[in-house]
């Protein structure tokens, strides 16, 4: 009897894995170590319903086993993989899964989709680390994949999570938590970099090859697929990082190992979006040399790229291919915020100052440090005509008189390509957020569900699910962020 089955739950069957025929280089076989006590804290249906799984799933009577690491379903192949990489732009040597697990991998109609728990106890990759993630890390990290999903931004995806009364000592005693990741491949720029840095050329092209076919087969048909993949994983990673510029998102840890294969955004450690518009924020409160400061991210993500390109050159063999795919970054980026930015403006057209206007735009909001998101958000009530003033956006400036100007340049520009004050702002609320992940709203439902109330978490996961909606509920959640938000203090422990 296969109760999964009956479920619409994958039988053993259709569990596969497999990254595990790549061979023992590339992992290591072991069991999660389960978490005592576990208890459900939130589940995504989005995601759920992505894995082709009913929205009840969690309800099986072993699920909570699964996915506490305390028990396996028929068919599930669980290994932690290695990689290493270059941490804050030094090379940091061997890392790898030191506390997550890939369960295997499960067929969806959009293609396999790799199941992996977070936070399963201790692996060979574990250096100095106890396996573990706490509930608070793991709340952000549940939270944020959502979130950035239902945004639209490539990400990495989350599951479940699951809360334990282990503790788990950081700066002080925490309690441990597990969520459950979802991607096409957890493969990292880092995985490339430890086959080539450790001389194993066979099985970087073992790999190279896995990638391609697997997930970007388009690269085969090019007549130097190597080269072709890295310049792929380039287009990708401009498009990402253009999209996290865009909604205001700083990763926080881009270090190569925390960069995918897939340009996904992946390892959401001590991420924030920006509240005030502040290019030179840095999220992470670890970072004091600001190497991840938010207007520095689409040069860090070349930098990586670089690393990747060095990592792939046993492969690729001349110089100059690699160089060619390293340098679409410097069109695609661009292209892609521009893209970007233009919607967010409600342009349909393309005009040569468009990027002058973009800046000017930027910089006010940097000069009187106004809430990024609220910004953009507003800016779809401006009206093209003059007569009926400027909408809710122009409050949110302390030098009015800069704004006006510039506003009166963008009314200029929207008369120019006759734009309808309704259909653009309905265009323009489909790509400027009303709600993200705030940093205070993240903390509120960590406190509550430390304090044993995981219903803020489910909450406030239902309000991130939509993100582009207005929502009269729940207005709160779009509000400015209270005083105390400032006081917030995010660092690499996790
Ligand atoms: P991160 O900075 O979170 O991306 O982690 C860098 C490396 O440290 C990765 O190889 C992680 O698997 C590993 N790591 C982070 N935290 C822990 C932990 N608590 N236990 C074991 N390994 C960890
Ligand atoms: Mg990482």
């Amino acid at each position: 009897m296969n109760a999964p089955y009956e479920l619409g739950l994958p039988t053993a069957a259709q569990w596969i894995n497999r990254y595990a025929s790549l061979g023992e280089a590339f992992y290591t076989r072991l069991p999660a170590q389960g978490l005592p006590e576990p208890r459900w804290v939130a589940t995504s249906d989005a995601a759920a319903h992505g894995l082709g799984w009913p929205r009840d799933w969690w309800a099986r009577s072993d699920a909570l086993s699964v996915f506490s690491g305390n028990a396996l379903w028929p068919g599930m192949d669980p290994l932690a993989t290695v990689y290493s990489g270059h941490q804050f732009g030094v090379w940091a040597g061997q890392l790898g899964d030191g506390r997550a697990l890939l369960l295997g991998e499960v067929q969806t109609p959009s293609g396999g989709m790799e199941v992996q728990l977070k936070g399963s106890g201790r692996t060979p990759y574990s250096r100095m680390g106890d396996g573990r993630a706490v509930l608070r890390s793991s709340i952000r990290e549940f939270l944020c994949s959502q979130a950035m999903h239902a945004l639209g931004i490539p990400t990495t995806q989350a599951l479940c999570l699951v809360a334990s009364p282990l503790p788990v000592l950081r700066e002080s005693v925490e309690t441990a938590a597990m969520v459950t990741r979802l991607a096409p491949s957890f493969v990292r720029f880092g995985h490339f970099e430890h086959f080539c840095h450790h001389g194993q050329p066979q099985a970087l092209r073992r790999l190279a090859d896995f990638v391609i076919d697997h997930h970007l087969p388009e690269c085969r048909r090019q007549a130097h697929p190597y080269a072709a993949l890295l310049e792929t994983v380039v287009r990708r990673t401009a498009e990402m990082v253009a999209q996290w510029q865009a909604v205001g998102f700083c990763h926080g840890v881009m270090n190569t190992d925390n960069m995918s294969i897939l340009g996904l955004t992946i390892d959401y450690g001590p991420f924030g979006f920006l509240d005030a518009f502040d290019p030179a924020h840095v999220c992470n409160h670890s970072d004091t040399q600001g190497r991840y400061t938010y207007h520095r991210q689409p040069q860090i993500a070349l930098w990586n790229l670089h690393a990747l390109a060095q990592a792939l050159m046993p492969l690729i063999e001349d110089t100059d291919l690699a160089l060619a795919a390293l340098e679409t970054y410097r069109s695609a980026y661009p292209d892609a915020l521009m893209r970007l930015m233009r919607a967010k403006l409600g342009l349909r057209t393309r005009e040569d100052s468009d990027a002058e206007l973009v800046d000017a735009w930027l910089t006010l909001l940097a000069r009187d440090r106004v809430d990024h998101t609220l910004a953009w958000r507003r800016l779809g009530q401006f009206p093209v005509d003059a007569a009926r003033g400027a909408g809710p956006v122009r409050d949110l400036f302390i030098d009015r008189a800069a704004f006006d100007a510039w506003a009166a340049r963008y009314r200029q520009r929207l008369a120019r390509e006759s734009s309808h004050d309704g259909e653009r702002r309905a265009a323009m609320d489909r790509v400027n957020p009303k709600y993200i992940l705030r940093n205070h709203l993240a903390e509120i439902a960590i406190r509550q569900a430390q304090a044993g109330d995981d219903g803020e978490v489910r909450r406030l996961l239902r309000v991130l699910e939509r993100p582009y909606d207005e929502q009269p509920e729940n207005e709160a959640d779009a509000a400015l962020p209270p005083d105390w938000a400032h006081s917030i203090e995010v660092s690499c422990s996790s």
